[in-house]
């Protein structure tokens, strides 16, 4: 736990669930405001995360009866899931806990990538989970060519059986070795990415298809781009869908209107920056 002591039981207390660029917004948003208590939550899966301003904590609540205890014992009065669009588990437990301690949430979920038109004229190829991408890759990618896998480290073991293909894999932090394709490089890096950059990369390695989730954002989507100028085809892991019955906004801008209107407090968010 990093910031200052947790709010008392009579002081307003958000939590934000985080892990993205959103959630790092809004904590300096509600910091601008100055007169509310907040809270970030990350899941510690990254070793050197980009830290929100603000108090923050670190590591998993130990399912939903972890964090109704938090919940409970941090006297939350609203919570605000900004969680990446792929953090599912996060998601389901904070929309049950929340219901279960009868706490206002919202979900934040930027808009994706394959639903934009600006988008339309890449070659998509849409899978529901990453778990297809495999078979999708051996059906149109020639044995030997250069696949660019952007998922993540979590998921990397889908690849770990393929004998066929070459892999350009690209983390934040390095990956567990047993979860690497027999045949890769491996690239450590943190966006953004520039378009340039992007070119270059893909390139140099000879890509001939990427394989990316649906996360959105401006932060990582030179990629695309730089797969639009090459003409190579895009496997896409759609997103999973958001808790039924939430309420959902797209912004840091409409997160913190909600939060006005949850908290009933004098705030007026266009005085607030728009992530
Ligand atoms: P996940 O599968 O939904 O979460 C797995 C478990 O990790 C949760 O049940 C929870 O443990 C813990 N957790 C997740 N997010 C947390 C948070 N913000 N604060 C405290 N605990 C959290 O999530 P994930 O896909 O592993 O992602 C982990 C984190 O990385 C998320 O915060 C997400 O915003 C960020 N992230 C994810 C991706 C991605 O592609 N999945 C990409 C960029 C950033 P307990 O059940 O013990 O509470």
């Amino acid at each position: 736990m990093t910031g200052s002591c947790p709010p008392g039981a009579d002081e307003p207390h958000i939590l934000i669930l985080g892990g993205t660029g959103e959630a790092r917004q809004l904590a300096r948003d509600l910091a601008r405001w100055g007169s509310v208590n907040f809270t970030s939550s990350l899941a510690g899966r990254v070793r050197d995360p980009a830290m929100p301003v603000g108090r923050v904590r670190v590591g998993g609540f130990g399912g939903v009866d972890g964090l109704r205890a938090y919940l409970r014992a941090g006297h939350v009065t609203a919570v605000i899931d900004a969680t990446h669009p792929f953090a599912r588990h996060m998601s389901a437990n904070a929309d049950l806990a929340c219901a279960a301690e009868n706490i206002p949430r919202v979900v934040l979920r930027r808009p994706g990538w394959c639903e934009d038109s600006a988008h339309d004229d890449l070659r998509w190829h849409r899978v529901p989970t990453i778990e297809q991408v495999p078979t999708l890759i051996s059906t149109i990618v020639h044995a030997g060519r250069t696949v660019f896998l952007t998922t993540g480290r979590l998921d990397l073991s889908v690849f770990s059986g393929d004998n066929h293909h070459h892999y350009l894999v690209r983390t934040v932090d390095t990956p567990d070795p047993g979860d690497l394709p027999p045949s890769h490089t491996l690239v450590l890096s943190r966006g953004p990415y520039t378009y340039d950059a992007e070119l270059a990369l893909m390139t140099k390695h000879d890509v001939t298809m990427l394989v990316t989730k649906d996360s959105g954002g401006d932060l990582t989507v030179a990629k695309l781009h730089a797969a639009r100028e090459l003409g190579i085809p895009v496997a896409v892991v759609e997103r999973p869908p958001v808790p039924p019955g939430s309420t959902c906004v797209s912004n840091t801008t409409q997160a913190l209107e909600w939060l006005t209107r949850a908290l009933r407090i004098d705030h007026p968010a266009e005085t607030v920056t728009a992530g």
